[in-house]
This record gives structure tokens, C-alpha cells and sequence, in this order.
């Protein structure tokens, strides 16, 4: 693509079209140098400022039903005057994580909004919804006028560490009955969290919903305050039945309000930009090193050496990193 051709996709972009918007993404995704190069641009073009947005990461374990609260929660945000795009985790992925999904479209009805814009993220690459290009694709989901961008991860551990690193506000969906172990929530996930929110608190299992929600809340009090302006609340909600949606907004804009006021917001963008440099960085530096033909043709023999004892990881990686480093200057 030429430089008219990347302002041409920019100005699109930037009008809200959403074919654009897709091709842009697809662009964002690829591993190819030349559309790489070609995503550069774009962002170049697009810029990065969008105070305005907010940006949430929302984990649960499969069935917890996190395509129908974002179903729920989507449509009310509508409603409201807001535009969403949701990052969504790819169904034939998500399948084979053991879940049951049948041929059922993920958010059918959000979809068909035109203020709202689904993007399944690709299978197979990514760490449980979350990839490399997660950041980036989100720049350019906001450029389009997206000002509610949602990133869905399945609760696999490391993904919610990394969704929170680029994300506003985390929210952990959790489901009555599940039981910790088996809703995989381990402590550090909970000390992430922004916000608790308790599905399925409907028929006959709302008792336990609520009962779930005091628990949580209990065991919160216990955990230290990541936040001068917010104490996380713990909220419960039928997404199916609609409702405790609208008290699930209220406490995005709430603590979006609080976070602005104290600067915190402000200050967890900085962060997450300085360490969106460093990983693109780190990551940049070890394709380089992993493409370098020097590289290749001695790793077989290097690994070996390492697997047999025969050499100490530390000494191999010394020696990849600064053959390397002295042939590239
Ligand atoms: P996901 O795997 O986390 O995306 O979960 P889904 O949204 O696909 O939901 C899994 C199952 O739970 C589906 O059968 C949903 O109909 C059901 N479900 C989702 N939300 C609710 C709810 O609020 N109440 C009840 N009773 N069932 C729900």
C-alpha cells in the first residue's frame, strides 16, 4: 500500500467505516513485514489520543457468560449514547478450550447495532483472547469512534495479567455455584480486579448469588487498596434477564470519574504506553534475532548442548545474543 493509500484508510478509519475499520485491524494482526510496516503508518496517521474512551478488560472462566453480559452491557452502553467495540475470544479457540458453543453466534444481537463493532481475535494466537496486537488494535478501534472498547479473556491465569496491563478497568465475572477452584480464580486475579461482578444472580440461583457477592466482598476488605479513589465493589447481575446492567454501567462511569479525579487514569495510560515500548521492543529484537541466518544454523546444536547438560542455558544465551549483536553492527 502506497502513502495515499495508507491516508486514504486512515481518513476512512477516522469517518467510522467499518470496512475500513476490519481491513485496518486485519492490517494491525498481520505477522507480515510489509503490512507491519503498513500498520505503523496507520497509527502514525490515526494518533493516540483518546481521553475520552474507556477501555475494559473483562475476564471469566467459559460459560460464566461473558458473551451475554457484554451482549447485555453493550447494548445498554448504546442506549446511553456510547459506541462499542468488543474484542472478542474466537469461538473455534474458545471451543477448544473445552467449552460447548454449537454453531451459536456470539453476540448476534450486539452485532447487528450499528454503533457496535465485534472483532473475534484470532484463534490460536493469542493468550486467551489477548495478543500482542490487542494494544494496538484497540488504538485504532477508539480512531474509529469507539469509545467503549471491551476485551474479553477466557481466565487462564497469565492473560488477565496481561489484559489489565492494557486495559482501564478489569472486571472479573464470576458465577454462582462454580466454587474458586473450579472458576480457576486464583488470588492474584482478584487482586487486579476493579470490579466483581456476580452473573446468573436470577431463578433459582440467585440465593447463592448473593450469598457469593457477600463473600467476595468480605474477603476484599482483607486485600490491600491498589487505588487511593476506589474500593471494589462487588455487584450482582442477571445478564440474561437484564438486570443489574444498568448498575454495572453506573460503576464503570463511577470509577472512570474517580480515576480521572486522582489522576490515577492519566497516570495508568503513561505506564501502560512506556511498557507497550518495551515488550514491542523485546519482542521486535527476538524476531530479528530468531530470523538471523547465523542464528538459525546454530540454535539446533546450542539447544542440544543445553538439553544434555552439556552447557549451561546461561553461557548458550550469552553467546546467540552477542554472535549476534557483534555481526549486526
Ligand atoms: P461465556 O462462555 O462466558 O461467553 O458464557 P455465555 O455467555 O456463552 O453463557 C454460558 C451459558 O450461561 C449460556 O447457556 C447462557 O445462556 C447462560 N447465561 C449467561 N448469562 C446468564 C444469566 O445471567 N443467568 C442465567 N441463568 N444463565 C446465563
Amino acid at each position: 500500500m502506497n502513502e495515499s493509500g495508507h491516508e486514504q484508510l486512515a481518513e476512512a478509519l477516522k469517518r467510522g467505516d467499518r470496512r475500513a475499520l476490519g481491513q485496518a485491524i486485519t492490517l494491525i494482526e498481520s505477522a507480515h513485514p510489509d503490512d507491519r510496516a503498513a500498520g505503523n503508518r496507520l497509527l502514525e496517521l490515526v494518533g493516540s489520543r483518546a481521553e475520552h474512551s474507556i477501555r475494559i478488560g473483562l475476564s471469566g472462566v467459559p460459560g460464566v457468560g461473558k458473551s451475554t453480559f457484554i451482549e447485555s452491557l453493550g447494548n445498554y452502553a448504546i442506549d446511553q449514547g456510547h459506541r462499542v467495540a468488543v474484542l472478542a475470544i474466537d469461538p473455534t479457540s474458545k471451543r477448544s478450550g473445552g467449552s460447548i458453543l454449537g454453531d451459536k453466534t456470539r453476540m448476534d444481537a450486539l452485532s447487528r447495532r450499528p454503533e457496535a463493532f465485534i472483532r473475534p481475535s484470532p484463534a490460536g494466537r493469542s493468550l486467551g483472547g489477548v495478543s500482542r496486537q490487542t494494544q494496538a488494535a484497540i488504538v485504532v478501534l477508539e480512531a474509529a469512534g469507539y469509545d467503549v472498547v471491551i476485551v474479553e479473556t477466557v481466565g487462564v491465569g497469565q492473560s488477565e495479567t496481561a489484559v489489565a496491563d492494557m486495559t482501564d478497568m478489569l472486571i472479573l465475572l464470576l458465577m454462582p455455584g462454580g466454587g474458586d477452584e473450579l472458576q480457576g480464580i486464583k488470588r492474584g486475579i482478584i487482586e487486579r480486579a476493579d470490579l466483581v461482578v456476580v452473573n446468573k444472580a436470577d431463578g433459582d440461583l440467585a440465593a447463592a448469588a448473593g450469598r457469593i457477592a457477600g463473600e467476595y466482598r468480605s474477603a476484599l476488605k482483607l486485600l490491600r487498596r491498589r487505588s487511593i479513589a476506589w474500593d471494589v465493589p462487588v455487584q450482582t447481575c442477571s445478564a440474561l434477564e437484564n438486570r443489574g446492567i444498568a448498575e454495572v454501567w453506573g460503576l464503570i462511569e463511577r470509577f472512570r470519574a474517580a480515576m480521572q479525579a486522582s489522576g490515577e487514569f492519566a497516570a495508568n495510560r503513561a505506564e501502560q504506553a512506556r511498557r507497550w515500548l518495551w515488550n514491542e521492543t523485546v519482542e521486535s529484537l527476538l524476531e530479528l534475532l530468531k530470523a538471523d541466518p547465523d542464528v538459525r544454523q546454530r540454535i539446533g546444536a546450542l539447544e542440544a548442548q543445553v538439553i544434555e547438560g552439556a552447557k549451561s542455558p546461561r553461557v548458550a544465551a550469552d553467546e546467540l545474543v552477542q554472535n549476534f549483536w557483534k555481526r549486526s553492527q
